[in-house]
């Protein structure tokens, strides 16, 4: 919907542009992909905050470019390299992630999360959904520029209801006091706490519940891959033979007989809130199980390609009203941290759907997915996440030459900050800092 030209809205007087702020005034300003002002206008005050959005006057001069939200990554492990060795198989690959990061140190692991946050931000991505392993993502999210929630990994298949417990409270504890930042709403320019117990195949049911209770957002890796399905239907096969190898399989295992998000719905996790990863093997009725509960779907296509899966069916889950996130993923099952690699591979992926609608997965719905709606949107008050592209001759043209990288970022701002400009488009890229 693009906004008609409202004489009072624009006939209002245009506030200074406060000092260390910044304004922008540009062909397309796509508030979200629902929302689009042409042209439209965006001012933001010194902290960061967008403290005007509306219809540009006709008489202000218009810079020939498309404003954008800024990108949110539902789903990264900033902390995970690329591997020397990447077995395709997904249980050997599993082996190798642990092997790594067993071999790495803290300080590599500092450094590959500082590359990680470096390369997000130069390729348009403001808002983050991180999982967090060993603890030394959340306060470098602290200190980066960055917004989204950081999920403290959880995993421990072995574990019963006390240690699960006790687990799930020294993590969530450390979690927040690292980002110094509350469940719900973060303040400007913070990060959000959640939990991620890992996947149904390595979180007993105990360690989950504990989860739950402690946190109202969590991510969960979610039928992955066929033989997780196997698993929880019989209790056999690859992953069976590696917890039992990893000393992780109780004497009192039994398979809990039904699928993956059977299994989440019946241990009260599938519920608004949650972000269910992957989902490549949904059973029959998964699709509105999950929707029924208000719960989301991130799908990663770099993923999808490493591992040379089937595409999932995302219009389908789209036509249920699932919000559909995407995410790159790590770089041990991804060549790149970019969302617009990622927007490029859903736009080949998924043909019928638009680039509008593309868009909405790789901002609004990552918003929904972390359960920080006003993420991956303009609006007053929020912050000034905002990428600037070359505008065609149409906001569809625009859109469209977005999502499948023909358009260059001319401009990244976080919180207003400039973390990416292109020399000589200081025009293009707005006023201020
Ligand atoms: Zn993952």
């Amino acid at each position: 919907v693009i906004d008609p030209p409202v004489a009072a809205r624009a006939a209002t007087a245009t506030p200074a542009v406060p000092p260390g702020g910044g304004r922008i005034a540009a062909r397309f300003v796509v508030a979200a992909p629902d929302r689009v002002l042409a042209p439209g206008e965006v001012v933001w005050d010194r902290d960061g905050r967008i403290v005007a959005l509306r219809r540009a006057r006709a008489r202000d001069p218009i810079e020939p470019v498309c404003v954008l939200p800024g990108l949110v990554d539902a789903h990264v492990h900033l902390q995970l390299a690329a591997l020397s060795r990447a077995p395709r198989a997904f249980v050997p690959w599993i082996g190798a992630v642990l092997a790594a990061r067993a071999a790495g140190s803290a300080a590599a692991e500092r450094r590959t999360i500082a590359r990680a946050l470096a390369s997000l931000r130069a390729t348009g991505t403001t808002a983050v959904g991180e999982i967090d392993s060993s603890g030394t993502s959340a306060p470098a999210l602290a200190r980066s520029a960055l917004a989204g929630r950081c999920y403290r990994e959880l995993t421990g298949f072995h574990l019963g209801r006390d240690d699960a417990r006790t687990l799930v409270a020294a993590r969530w504890r450390a979690t927040r006091i690292a980002l110094r930042a509350p469940e719900g709403a973060a303040p400007l320019g913070a990060v959000a706490a959640g939990l991620s117990p890992h996947a149904p195949y390595s979180v007993s049911p105990e360690l989950l519940r504990a989860a739950a209770a402690a946190a109202r957002h969590l991510a969960i890796h979610c039928a992955e891959v066929e033989d997780e399905q196997r698993f929880l239907h019989t209790g056999r096969g690859p992953f069976a033979d590696l917890l039992a190898r990893l000393g992780r399989l109780r004497d009192d295992f039994r398979a809990p007989g039904v699928g993956a998000v059977r299994w989440l719905e019946q241990l009260g996790v599938l519920r608004r809130g949650t972000q269910l990863v992957h989902c490549q093997h949904l059973e029959r009725g998964d699709a509105q199980r999950i929707a029924c509960a208000g719960a989301a779907i991130t799908v990663c296509p770099g993923t999808i390609a490493f591992f040379a899966r089937d595409l999932p069916p995302v219009p389908a889950w789209l036509a249920l009203g699932i919000p559909v996130a995407l995410g790159t993923d790590s770089l041990a099952s991804n060549r790149t941290l970019s969302m617009r690699a990622e927007l490029r591979a859903a736009a080949r992926a998924w043909p019928e759907v638009s680039p509008r609608v593309l868009l909405a997965m790789a901002t609004t719905n990552g918003g929904e997915a972390l359960g920080l709606p006003g993420l991956g949107r303009l609006r007053r008050n929020g912050r000034a996440d905002l990428l600037v592209v070359p505008a065609a001759r149409t906001l569809d043209a625009s859109l469209a030459a977005f999502v499948h990288g023909e358009a260059p970022l001319l401009a990244v701002r976080c919180a207003g900050r400039v973390v990416r400009g292109v020399a000589g488009a200081a025009g293009a890229a707005g006023r201020g800092r």
